[in-house]
């Protein structure tokens, strides 16, 4: 007895080894006889264990038989797979087109001097980013188009964000009644000029008369702002550059060329976030840090700041109010930033209307790497093709080149 219950190690595997042969052995023999059955085609069976395997072997030889009458697979797959690709493209281009409607809607937004109508723009904006996301978030990883979905995804709440900010930027100037001067009921200062999209018509009507305000963001850039600063000096044409401080610590000879050819350097903010979703010390930071290095580099204080991607909020305008700062985003956007940019629609974009105007451009690209706009183009050489036409037709309409600052100096 006790020599039974007592099991060596080595007895289990001689004992585990002997029953595995039998069992294998015990579905050996089972196997043939089904397969025996089988190919006799028999349903008759003495077990109704054997009657249920015989009923699956049916259904298979069903589903096999079914697949003979399908023609040659190959070409089926390559109509399915073309199909298939053709349906995930189109879903992708509505979802592309939802999303720059959407940005299309808060740049219009913007631009409204009445806030319900600016607030129902917002609504809109606010719907096609939610149609964009929940097409985009449809593409299965294997799908072609799941990687440039992803970046898109990644990007839509910076947007949504973005034209939140902006409901609450015209709700507030609505309960505080200040739509004449809004920067009024945020700093408390009239001096201070706050030329956000809302105020641009009753503010820009007040600059300089016939007056055009070129500025270039993002850079500077040793690619893109000296070919950009030859074309203004062929014209004698002053600009304004909007600088990123983490590029004045890198190119400051380039920053010292631009002062001293008689432009002016605004604030871009130090690494060129979106301000409206950062804390309020970041933004500090930001705005504090760049006034710090361009005064190291040119001796002098910028005296105007502008939001990267026009995404700001009350703490923006008040940090930028405390460091001696107005605020500026444009009234133009050529959209040369875009990879569907040429040199054509930047002229044209810029060429389109005949008043005071604030024309965005850029002499950089996006230099924050972890914000890749899914449209954003990474060269700017359209830009530097599109300038001298843009500003010999200016000059033509009668237009005079003014630095932000000589825009409003009367104001
Ligand atoms: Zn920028």
């Amino acid at each position: 007895m006790i020599k039974i219950i007592m099991i060596t190690k080595s007895d289990k595997i001689i004992i585990g080894f002997f029953v595995a042969i039998v069992l294998s052995a015990i579905s050996g023999i089972s196997f043939a006889f089904i397969k025996a059955g089988l190919s006799n085609n028999s349903t008759q069976s003495s077990s109704e264990n054997e009657v249920n395997q015989n009923k699956d072997y049916q259904e298979s030889k069903n589903i096999e038989n079914n697949l003979s009458v399908i023609p040659p697979p190959r070409r089926k797959q390559t109509i399915s797979t073309n199909q298939l690709l053709k349906q995930e493209e189109e879903k992708f281009i509505q979802a592309s087109q939802y999303f720059n409607e959407a940005d299309r809607l808060l740049t219009e937004a913007r631009g409204q001097n009445n806030s319900q109508s600016a607030i129902s723009l917002l609504n809109e904006a606010q719907k096609n980013l939610e149609q964009a996301n929940n097409i985009m978030k449809e593409f299965e990883p294997n799908s072609p188009y799941h990687k440039s979905a992803q970046d898109y995804i990644n990007y839509i709440p910076f947007y949504a964000d973005s034209i939140n900010q902006w409901k609450n930027y015209f709700t507030k100037l609505d309960s505080h009644q200040a739509r004449n001067h809004p920067w009024e009921a945020i700093t408390d200062n009239s001096n201070f000029i706050d030329l956000t999209y809302h105020n641009k018509q009753s503010v820009m009507a007040k600059a300089k008369k016939q007056s055009v305000v070129l500025t270039f963001d993002d850079g500077p850039s040793p690619q893109y702002t000296e070919p950009i600063l030859d074309i203004l000096r062929k014209y004698n044409v002053k600009a304004t550059f909007f600088v990123v401080g983490s590029q004045v610590s890198q190119h400051c000879a380039i920053v010292q060329r631009i002062y001293s050819e008689g432009h002016e350097i605004g604030n871009h903010s130090y690494t060129h976030p979106w301000m409206g979703r950062i804390s309020d010390e970041e933004q500090q930071q930001e705005i504090f840090q760049t006034q710090a290095i361009i005064e190291n580099c040119i001796g002098s204080k910028p005296r105007w700041f502008r939001s990267p991607y026009a995404s700001q909020n009350e703490s923006t305008l008040k940090i930028a109010h405390q460091a001696g700062l107005n605020t500026a985003l444009w009234t133009i956007d050529t959209e040369d930033w875009r990879k569907t940019s040429t040199t054509n629609s930047i002229i044209q974009k810029a060429l389109n209307y005949n008043r005071n105007n604030i024309i965005l451009m850029h002499d950089g690209v996006e230099p924050n790497p972890n914000f890749k706009h899914p449209s954003a183009s990474l060269s700017r050489s359209n830009t530097v093709q599109s300038l001298d036409t843009i500003i010999q037709r200016l000059q033509d309409k009668g237009f005079q080149f003014v630095t932000i600052s000589e825009a409003f100096s009367n104001y």
